[in-house]
C-alpha cells in the first residue's frame, strides 16, 4: 500500500479547542468535514492521546479555528507539537471567547459545535458536532494541508490521522537541517550554520540546537 496516495485527499489546518475545566486547551487537527447542511453538522477526528480529546468528552463542546495562509505558522507548532497537559497553549496566542468557547484571533473563520455523537477507532475518536455558531473573521485564504507541506514544509505529528512514519527522512533532505521536534526542513538562502544563535524553528519555536543535519 502506498500511503502517499492519502496525500491526494484535500485537508485544511485547524486549531480545535475546548475547555480543561476553566483553562482553554486545544490542538492542531486536519480532519474536519461538514457532514450535513441542515441541521449543520461537522465531524472531526482527534487522537486518543490528545489532551483535547478528553476535554471535549467532558465539556461536550468544541470550537474550530480555521487557519489561513496568513496565520502565524508558529500556531501550528504550538498547538500541534506540544501537549496541553504540559503547557497552556493559549498563553502564547490571542483569542476571543465566543459563545463561551476559545477562538483564535489569527484565523479566517470559526465553527462552534455541541457534541451529538461519537465513534471510537483504534487510535482516534470521531466526534459529530451540531453547529451552534460560525462566522468568517478575515478574508485570508484557508490554509490547506498541501500548502502546509509544500510551502511551510511542515510534517504531520505522530498523533495526526495523516501521520506517515519517517516522513522527511527521504534522501531529498540529505545535507539539510531538519527540526527534530516538528520535522520542519530549513530551506533558506542563508546557510543554516550562518543563522544567528537565537534562530528558532518557524513552525514549532524549537531552538537552533534542535535542528539535526540529515545524513
Ligand atoms: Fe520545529
Amino acid at each position: 500500500m502506498n500511503k502517499n496516495a492519502f496525500r491526494n485527499i484535500s485537508y485544511g489546518l485547524y486549531v480545535l479547542s475546548s475547555w480543561d475545566n476553566t483553562s482553554p486547551t486545544g490542538c492542531t487537527i486536519n480532519s474536519v468535514m461538514q457532514i450535513t447542511s441542515e441541521p449543520a453538522t461537522i465531524a472531526i477526528s482527534v487522537n486518543h492521546n490528545n489532551f483535547t480529546n478528553s476535554c471535549i468528552d467532558k465539556s461536550g463542546k468544541f470550537a474550530i479555528s480555521v487557519l489561513s495562509v496568513n496565520s502565524d505558522p508558529s500556531i501550528i507548532g504550538t498547538f500541534g507539537f506540544k501537549s496541553g497537559k504540559d503547557v497552556n497553549k493559549f498563553e502564547s496566542v490571542k483569542y476571543d471567547n465566543i459563545q463561551g468557547m476559545p477562538v483564535l484571533k489569527d484565523c479566517c473563520a470559526y465553527i462552534i459545535c455541541e457534541v451529538i455523537n461519537k465513534m471510537e477507532t483504534d487510535t482516534h475518536t470521531v466526534f459529530l458536532g451540531k453547529v451552534v455558531d460560525a462566522d468568517i473573521l478575515s478574508d485570508g485564504e484557508p490554509m490547506t494541508y498541501a500548502y502546509y507541506h509544500k510551502v511551510i514544509k511542515g510534517k504531520s505529528p505522530q498523533n495526526a490521522p495523516t501521520y506517515i512514519a519517517n516522513e522527511g527522512k527521504e534522501n531529498m533532505n540529505k545535507g539539510k537541517y531538519v527540526c527534530s521536534v516538528c520535522g520542519y526542513v530549513y530551506d533558506g538562502e542563508i546557510p543554516f550554520e550562518n543563522l544567528p544563535d537565537d534562530y528558532k524553528c518557524p513552525v514549532c519555536g524549537a531552538p537552533k540546537s534542535a535542528f539535526v543535519k540529515q545524513q
